[in-house]
């Protein structure tokens, strides 16, 4: 039988797990600082200002980013382009310096990987594989991406996820010691790298998104950059009708996300119109493409009555059909493209580069 003093127990943990804001409130008023030892359980939040309660420390947070960032570079390695990686550095730094944390460790890194993705591990350590940088059309884009892991980060999104799961390992544990009939339960085993690829859902989508536009137009890029990304991605899932873009399972792409987006922008006092397409489309030619070894990003000039189909057939072994160009271009397959614009192409590594 659980006693008294066990429920008062198993109740005091839950109520700090999911009423955490509540509390926090409380504790602010009280000045009660609650701590363990010399480690703090309450912590203001870097973006709200918020005290919440938390195990995960700031010093928690490095110590798991630094471990995460070994197994995601051994697990996948990183691209081996260091132009580039330093590239993704410096868009990422220069936000994340403008940013709430600008005392992280930031380190922003190409994992080498035709998946499209992107993933941010405690501490400041982000992640975009090479095969979303292959369907970005501009430095405004890719920075839309970085900056929402950064929001992510800054907004504490993955030690809230933390708390939630490990105080409920906690309050778990406590029933199974009282009530040896819940052993069979099986315990939340610390899941590694798996803690990178877990959903935050909804509303902390919203509030990265919501601090990504801050971000990008910050320094000086156009912020729809985000949505444009989030527009292309949807139109890759779409095209295949699977799911392609492990990006939307971590992120999920919900209807009102481009709109509410647009919205934010619409709002803002100055809105800054750079896109660095022709410094981003530099930095790509000749990336990885795909899981052969041999694609590549090229270029083509669209001829006069080119159309997707008719560029496609040029990618003769690169092997790409129309509506997936279309989307590597940031369009529908349904608009053709322009003569004199110069489109983005996959070509095969040992023929020449358009
Ligand atoms: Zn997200």
């Amino acid at each position: 039988m659980v006693g008294l003093l066990e429920l008062l127990l198993i109740a005091l943990i839950i109520l700090l797990i999911f009423g955490t804001a509540r509390l926090s409130r409380a504790a602010a008023t009280t000045k009660a600082a609650v701590k363990v030892g010399k480690k703090r359980l309450w912590v203001a939040n870097p973006v709200t200002g918020e005290k919440e309660f938390t195990l995960m420390t700031a010093e928690k947070e490095l110590a798991l980013g630094r471990r995460s960032d070994a197994e995601v570079r051994q697990k996948w390695g990183l691209y081996n382009n260091s132009a580039l990686q330093q590239y993704v550095q410096e868009i990422g730094f220069r936000m994340a310096r403008a940013s709430q944390r600008p005392e992280l460790p930031w380190r922003f890194s190409i994992v080498d990987d035709s998946e499209v993705n992107a993933f941010a591990a405690p501490g400041g350590y982000i992640y975009i594989t090479r095969g979303l940088l292959a369907h970005l059309c501009n430095e405004a884009e890719l920075a839309g991406v970085l900056a929402h892991e950064i929001g992510h980060v800054n907004a504490r999104h993955i030690a809230k996820r933390y708390t939630r799961e490990h105080g409920a390992q906690a309050g778990l544990w406590l029933v199974r010691v009282f009530w040896p009939a819940a052993r069979a339960l099986s315990g939340w085993a610390d899941k590694g790298l798996d803690m990178l690829f877990l959903s935050y859902g909804r509303e902390a989508e919203l509030e990265a998104d919501r601090l990504a536009i801050g971000y990008i137009a910050k320094c000086g890029w156009d912020p729809l950059g985000l949505s444009d990304v989030l527009i292309t991605l949807g139109r890759l899932q779409d095209a295949s009708g699977e799911n392609v873009v492990p990006w939307f399972s971590t992120h999920p792409l919900s209807p009102d996300r481009v709109t509410a987006l647009e919205n934010i922008v619409t709002h803002l006092k100055t809105r800054p119109t750079d896109t660095g397409r022709e410094t981003y489309r530099r930095y790509i030619k000749g990336l990885s493409f795909g899981d052969g070894a041999s694609s590549r990003i090229g270029f083509y000039l669209v001829q006069d009555g080119d159309t997707w189909q008719a560029i496609a057939k040029h990618a003769g072994q690169a092997q790409i059909d129309a509506a997936t160009l279309a989307i590597l271009n940031g369009h529908s397959v349904s608009k053709q493209p322009r003569a004199g614009d110069e489109i983005k192409m996959v070509v095969i590594a040992s023929s020449d580069v358009p």
